[in-house]
């Protein structure tokens, strides 16, 4: 490729999950990617034997109200294999955050097979020190206890109320 052409080639990541409900850990490393990638696809796996507490629409609205002001985050929703999704849609790199060594052993085999299978590379991100601790099946535990999720949620979760 020409240098020029690869100079111009978009870095484009898809940083998946189930994001019920996406967190304050989630957006601090979407966030920080945000510098390191031209665009990010947070990308809502569908996975019909897993019950969710928030349904799709939810999901998504939640995420598109948190980067309503960043034109490089989207999201989109997908079914089966990751990399297959990568591939369609023609994405180099997945993004996952990193929270402790419990991550690293569950997502390093992941990503090795991943990388195995398909060529793509996932880059890992750190989770900061102050949402380390944050994680949506706690949020859902709080939320369905109606305690409160301020502090661990961004502003678009934060604003739902239970009807
Ligand atoms: P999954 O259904 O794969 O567990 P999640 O929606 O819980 O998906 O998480 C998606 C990604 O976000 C994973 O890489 C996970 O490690 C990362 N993540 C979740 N919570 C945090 C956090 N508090 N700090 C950093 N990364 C996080």
């Amino acid at each position: 490729m020409p240098y020029a052409l690869a100079l111009k080639k978009m870095k484009r990541a898809v940083f998946p999950g189930s994001f019920d409900p996406i967190t304050l850990g989630h957006v601090d490393i979407i966030d920080r990617a945000a510098d390191l990638f031209d665009e990010i696809i947070i990308a809502i796996g569908l996975n019909h034997d897993k019950k969710y507490l928030f349904d799709l629409d939810q999901r998504v609205q939640f995420i598109k109200d948190t980067f309503a002001d960043n034109p490089k985050i989207k999201v989109q929703t997908y079914k089966g294999l990751t990399i297959n999704y990568c591939k369609e849609i023609g994405v180099d790199y997945i993004l996952r955050g990193l929270r402790n060594p419990a991550d690293f052993e569950f997502e390093k085999a992941i990503a090795q097979t991943n990388r195995n299978l398909s060529g793509i590379e996932t880059v890992f991100l750190l989770t900061s020190a102050n949402t380390a601790y944050i994680s949506s099946s706690i949020v859902r535990d709080v939320y369905r206890h109606d305690g409160d999720i301020s502090s661990l949620v961004p502003d678009a979760v934060a604003r739902t109320s239970k009807e």
